[in-house]
């Protein structure tokens, strides 16, 4: 297949941005990928089968606009689903709602979509959000995202309500965390007002529940919950929830309500690349008006693995502890501030790895560690390899000592591999997601 020339597909860009507003640039067209063009035919990879509805949806007239300024001529566009991506959930979208008065609050302003850096980790959860603030009611009913804390998802649903609130202010956009919503439950039950309850709630023309797990708590909460989900669905109003697990997932969810969490869009959030987190450290350590040296920005993305809102509590110690001691940030200051966090975190052990690793695969350890070569073991192998390349402080030649004697390359490859394996194979990432997090627990309690 002929590649596009990068010229021809840069001034297609231009001409897009001409005609869209840079956020909807940044969310729908930066990760397009041009495949071919010829015979007056473009074909373009999208990231999904989301982003392949939205734009044939909403954009496939401006993209036309574009092509035909650049080519002179009116081109057939056909969109392609890059491979790995295609399976992502059945979003059923909804008719037009009807849209009327007022505004929710207890918002948090920085938390916009333009503070949001998206990368591949967070990629359709955020075209997704924006999509419904875009839309409202007539895109995702209702957007589920769920990631493990610190991930960004309250970013996400702030960002969604204060663009709503900014575009579409006759709303009635009510954001509440979970237990805001129980604790008002809780209260009408001691004041009896089930009809001042029940009108705030059918009144609302978008609904976003923060940490809808909670809901794990209480079966009367659950049960009103059910009903004011219905309320606002069958009348075509938009509700977002975020959760720390998908609806499955959630202990005692009746499944009733587990089917209508996927009646919409469910998306994840996983933990950011080496790269995302560089752009997101250099984002918040800019909002504070101070500029990390190119070091001590690595360290923080080296040292703190997943969470987001720790590396934010990370760089405020540091920035801190910089203008009290009235010293430059260096390095050392970094190292200084955060060994506590780091010491706090155990690491965790290769023994614990292979644990998980054999029960999960269904294989002995000495199997593992043996120099089998048979696709069932050596790739539990490599898992193991690449999860003690993240999770331990072992250097590959230790790795590989504990894997039958392995030298420090066959320990590399294997995490590489594993690595760009997980970037294309989101069942396999989303597995040994929960592998981690299971782990990172099970150091916490021990
Ligand atoms: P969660 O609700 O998933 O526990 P939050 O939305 O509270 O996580 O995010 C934790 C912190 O990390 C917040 O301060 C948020 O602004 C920040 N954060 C998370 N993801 C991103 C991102 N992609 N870009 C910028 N900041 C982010
Ligand atoms: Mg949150």
């Amino acid at each position: 297949m002929k590649l596009i020339e990068d010229f021809f597909w840069q001034t297609f860009l231009e001409e897009i941005k001409k005609i869209v507003t840079p956020q909807q640039f940044q969310t729908w067209f930066t990760s397009l990928i041009p495949l071919a063009y010829s015979n007056n035919h473009l074909d373009i990879q999208v990231p999904n089968i989301f982003f392949k509805e939205w734009l044939e949806k909403h954009y496939i007239g401006y993209i036309q606009k574009a092509m035909v300024n650049v080519t002179q001529s009116i081109p057939t566009i056909k969109l392609h689903i890059e491979k790995a991506n295609s399976r992502v959930t059945n979003p059923a979208p909804l008719e037009e709602s009807d849209t009327n008065s007022a505004i929710g609050g207890r918002l948090n302003k920085e938390y916009r979509f333009e503070n949001f850096i998206v990368g591949s980790c967070n990629r359709l959860a955020h075209a997704a959000s924006f999509a419904v603030a875009e839309t409202p009611g007539q895109a995702y009913n209702p957007l589920f995202i769920h990631a493990s804390p610190g991930l960004g998802k309250t970013h996400l649903l702030h960002a969604i309500c204060l663009s709503l609130i900014e575009r579409h202010s006759p709303l009635k956009i009510v954001y509440l965390p979970c237990e805001a919503f129980m604790n008002h439950f809780i209260l009408t039950i001691k004041t009896g007002n089930w009809e001042a309850f029940r009108q705030y709630y059918r009144d609302i023309d978008i609904l976003a529940i923060d940490d809808i797990h909670f809901l794990a708590h209480s079966q009367r909460t659950r049960e009103e919950f059910f009903h004011t989900f219905n309320a606002l669905h069958n009348s075509q109003k938009q509700i977002i929830l975020s959760s720390d697990c998908p609806p499955e997932e959630i202990p005692t969810l009746e499944e009733r309500l587990v089917s209508r969490f996927k009646w919409g869009l469910m998306c994840s959030i996983s933990s950011p690349a080496y790269e995302t987190k560089i752009a997101i450290i250099e984002k918040k350590a800019g909002a504070w008006g101070v500029e990390l040296p190119t070091d001590v920005v690595r360290f923080l993305a080296e040292s703190i693995t997943t969470n987001i809102r720790e590396i934010e509590g990370a760089i405020v110690k540091i920035v801190k502890y910089a203008s009290i001691t009235n010293s430059k940030i260096t390095i050392g200051l970094a190292q200084e501030c955060i060994s506590e966090l780091v010491k706090n975190k155990k690491p965790i052990s290769i023994e614990q790895i292979f644990k998980v690793i054999t029960s999960k695969y269904n294989i002995h350890l000495s199997l593992l560690q043996s120099k089998k070569r048979m696709k069932s073991i050596s790739f539990p192998r490599q898992i193991a390899m690449h999860l003690a390349r993240r999770l331990t402080s072992l250097s590959l030649n230790e790795i590989g000592g504990y894997l039958g004697g392995r030298d420090h390359t066959t320990v590399m490859h294997a995490d590489d591999k594993i690595h760009s394996l997980r970037k294309r194979d989101r069942s396999l990432n989303e597995l040994l997601q929960k592998i981690e997090a299971g782990l990172q627990k099970q150091e916490n309690f021990r």
